[in-house]
């Protein structure tokens, strides 16, 4: 796999590292150290990030918050961690941009599909903050969404698994994992490797999905070197 673009979509719950709770500023820095170096290979990278590590609105909802409110408090809560890893990224002297799917000028930019391939194009890390920008989505349906929009080759998956298994690994010893799978298995059997609602959209616009982990240091450009190290979802 050769890739010119890609989108990167992060969870908000690994940025928490070790801590139960917020943004564990080692964790941070070593993403932001992997982007570098990705972007320094001449890779063009948009990257979603999650908010799970702060806010979730089903969660909320869960605890009698208004959904709708709640699940603006999770786009908030994305915004935070795009901003948080912006600055990481600025202060290795990372050249990049936070992009909003709301407007909140001069937090961020205001999405524009044009803008952001202009960035990138110039070498700029584009983060896209606020997922889609209605509730009732996710930032999985956020990253599907952009990574489409921007023409990216692939969504690379950064997760705290190598992969996709055929249960959860961390809860199921005899899980076996898939080194490529179907969007229409992954939907068929189950598996949480993100929501139906962006999965689906992928296999719409054949975006592929490469999910591998991205808490190990050097992965990211291991991926990108061609190393075959997670699992590939694709039509
Ligand atoms: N969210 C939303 N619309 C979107 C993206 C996110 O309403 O387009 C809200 C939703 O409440 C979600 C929260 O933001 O629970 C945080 O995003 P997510 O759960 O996807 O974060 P992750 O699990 O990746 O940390």
């Amino acid at each position: 796999m050769r890739f010119n673009r890609i989108l990167l979509k992060l969870s908000g719950e690994s940025l928490m590292g070790e801590q139960g709770y917020g943004i564990d500023v080692k964790r941070l820095n070593e993403y932001a150290e992997q982007i570098k170096e990705a972007a320094s290979m001449g890779v063009q990278i948009g990257i979603v990030i999650g908010g799970g590590n702060i806010f979730r609105g089903l969660t909320g909802a869960g605890k009698g918050f208004d959904r709708v409110k709640g699940d603006q408090m999770g786009m908030c809560a994305t915004v935070i961690n795009s901003l948080a890893l912006s600055s990481a990224l600025g202060a290795i002297g990372q050249k990049n941009r936070v992009m909003t799917a709301i407007r909140m000028e001069p937090i961020g930019e205001f999405y524009n599909k044009w803008k952001a391939i202009e960035a990138m194009q110039q070498g700029e890390v584009v983060i896209f903050s606020a997922g889609t920008g209605s509730p009732y989505f996710t930032t999985d349906t956020g990253s599907s969404l952009r990574g489409i929009e921007i023409e990216a080759d692939v969504m690379l998956k950064g997760t705290r698994v190598d992969g996709i298994y055929t249960a959860d690994p961390e809860k199921d010893k005899t899980a076996t994992k898939f080194h490529d799978i179907t969007y229409s298995e992954v939907i068929a059997r189950g598996l949480k490797v993100m929501d139906i609602t962006a999965t689906a959209m992928c296999m719409q616009n054949d975006l592929p999905i490469y999910v591998f982990n991205m808490d190990i240091v050097g992965n990211l450009k291991r991926v990108l070197s061609g190393e075959d190290i997670g699992t590939l979802v694709h039509n």
